[in-house]
């Protein structure tokens, strides 16, 4: 089966929080004191995700991708994997983690189904990482890194948010990262969330990356997305831009979210969504379940309005999951 919006885009992508809490505490995501945690028991528990992916499995969602907060942090992410993974209709389980875990857990997730995993990193400074993230160390990253590479976790995609005066500066070093061990590195536009510094448009990042190489075009690789796609010459690896303030891919969105205390919402940057934990726990029908997620579907906006700065009020991004 396949499901379409109101827009005509097709709708195959499912991101789930699947905790708000995080071992980091990175600048632009949260403030300093962390965001006001929800109780344990308002989290949505690993059957109901079960239930809502089955669901949605049955309305033509084929791609899975596990967030947070920090997906890691929450016990016995691999259990969860393990049970998605044997859900019919479901061909691809990703996860977007910030790496610092990934070391612990590769081997787990890897046997539990997982396919792919993203890991967000700012940068190569180890003064800066811990400034960036307010705690972490560099070197557990880069261990996680290492790891799911070691499991063959490919290909990880590393997310580096850029920062004007942060770690602008450090574009090329990320960029090199596509020759020497053939990473795959997608920059994203900084969203204004917190106001920590100001974002740095893709096409200057581009520009000073072909101090390297001209930038060839490429075809989406595995995952796609919504990032555009370059490789320098003769690299393994490729360069990705998203932009969702200079160059907003909407009319390629082909995602829903479910938060990690059962709102499913049709947009990262909108305040709208539809309470699905009180269905769950009411022991609705699959049918009664389907419904909501249409419900969701048809309210899709046709674009988010960051450009004019309208940004969510009732969410940060820990908690729908970046
Ligand atoms: N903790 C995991 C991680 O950091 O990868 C998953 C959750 S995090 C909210 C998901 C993604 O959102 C990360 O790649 C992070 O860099 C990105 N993100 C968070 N705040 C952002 C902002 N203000 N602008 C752009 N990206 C942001
Ligand atoms: Fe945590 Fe990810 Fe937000 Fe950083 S970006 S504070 S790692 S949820």
């Amino acid at each position: 089966m396949k499901l379409f919006d109101s827009f005509h885009r097709r709708i195959n992508y499912l991101r789930i929080s699947v905790t708000d809490r995080c071992n980091l505490r990175c600048i632009y995501c949260m403030p300093p004191q962390g965001v006001p945690l929800i109780p344990r028991s308002e989290l949505l528990s690993y059957e109901e995700i079960l239930t809502v992916v089955q669901a949605s499995a049955e309305l033509g969602i084929n791609k899975i991708r596990l967030t947070g907060g920090e997906p890691l942090v929450r016990a016995e992410l691999p259990k969860l994997v393990k049970m998605l993974s044997q859900i019919e209709g479901i061909e691809e389980i990703s996860l977007t983690t910030n790496g610092t875990l990934l070391k612990k857990y590769a081997i787990e997730l890897k046997e539990a189904g997982l396919r792919r995993v993203n890991v967000s990193l700012d940068t190569f400074r180890a003064d800066r990482f811990r400034y960036i993230t307010r705690s972490g160390e560099l070197k557990d990253a880069l261990e996680g890194i290492e790891a799911a590479r070691n499991v063959g976790l490919q290909p990880v995609k590393i997310n580096t948010v850029v920062m004007r005066g942060i770690n602008g500066d450090e574009a090329l070093d990320f960029a090199s990262m596509t020759y020497k061990e053939g990473w795959s590195v997608r920059f994203i536009e900084l969203m204004p969330f917190v106001n920590v510094a100001e974002f740095v448009p893709s096409a200057e990042v581009l520009q000073c990356i072909e101090l390297l190489g001209k930038l060839e075009p490429c075809s989406a690789i595995a995952g796609n997305g919504p990032a555009k796609y370059y490789r320098l010459p003769g690299a393994k690896g490729t360069i990705g831009f998203i932009s969702p303030v200079t160059e907003p891919f909407c009319s390629n969105c082909n995602r829903l979210r479910l938060t990690s205390y059962g709102k499913l919402c049709p947009c990262l940057l909108a305040d709208s969504g539809i309470d699905l934990k009180g269905l769950l726990r009411s022991d609705a029908s699959i049918q009664e379940i389907k419904r909501l997620i249409l419900r969701v579907i048809v309210s899709k906006p046709e674009q988010h309005r960051l450009a004019k700065g309208i940004l969510p009020m009732k969410r940060n991004m820990s908690q729908i999951g970046g």
